[in-house]
């Protein structure tokens, strides 16, 4: 959703107060694309802080689903962040902020987006113990066991062996 600022800029100073829906359902940060789940809309704040300046705050809620680092289950990770710029409007100072749009516009995606990168869980599992999925078969081992033999040692062990044994020839 895009905001027009042209009254914000030429008004008073004051705080004017809108509710703008979220307009992205998919967040991909270059690597993975999240899908969003759940989301509310943004609260939004533009306030007035001195000649051609605005102060945006935005208040953010949604849920992203991210797979579980260990089993690859789909996992729904609320996100609720606080978003605080302020802007100068002087001489094409506006061209530098990606959330502002030509014109005058205000992105309130780009500006949601913007810190999300930081928000973003640095772990996620779908439980504390998610046993993850079999390096065999792939299964799921929260399924069930597969009824694989794991107990085989990693194979960069196996290949330090051969090399033990190789050199006791
Ligand atoms: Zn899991
Ligand atoms: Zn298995």
């Amino acid at each position: 959703m895009h905001i027009h600022l042209s009254d914000s800029l030429t008004g008073g100073q004051e705080t004017r107060v809108y509710e703008a829906e979220l307009g992205f359902d998919l967040f991909d940060d270059g690597v993975n694309r999240y899908p969003v789940v759940r989301k509310e809309p943004v609260r939004l704040r533009i306030t007035k802080t001195g000649e051609k300046r605005l102060l945006f705050e935005a208040e953010v809620s949604f849920s992203l689903s991210v797979p579980c680092d260990r089993c690859l289950e789909p996992v729904t990770v609320p996100l609720s962040y606080e978003v605080s710029r302020e802007a100068d409007f002087k001489e094409g100072a506006e061209e530098e902020e990606a959330y502002l749009a030509e014109g005058y516009t205000l992105d309130v995606d780009a500006l949601v987006r913007d810190e999300l990168f930081m928000h973003m869980p640095a772990k996620v599992l779908c439980r504390e113990d998610c046993k993850g999925i079999c390096n065999r078969c792939g299964a799921n081992l929260n399924q069930g066991d597969c009824g694989c033999d794991r107990t085989e040692p990693d194979p960069r062990m196996a290949a330090i062996r051969d090399i033990f044994r190789d050199a006791n020839q």
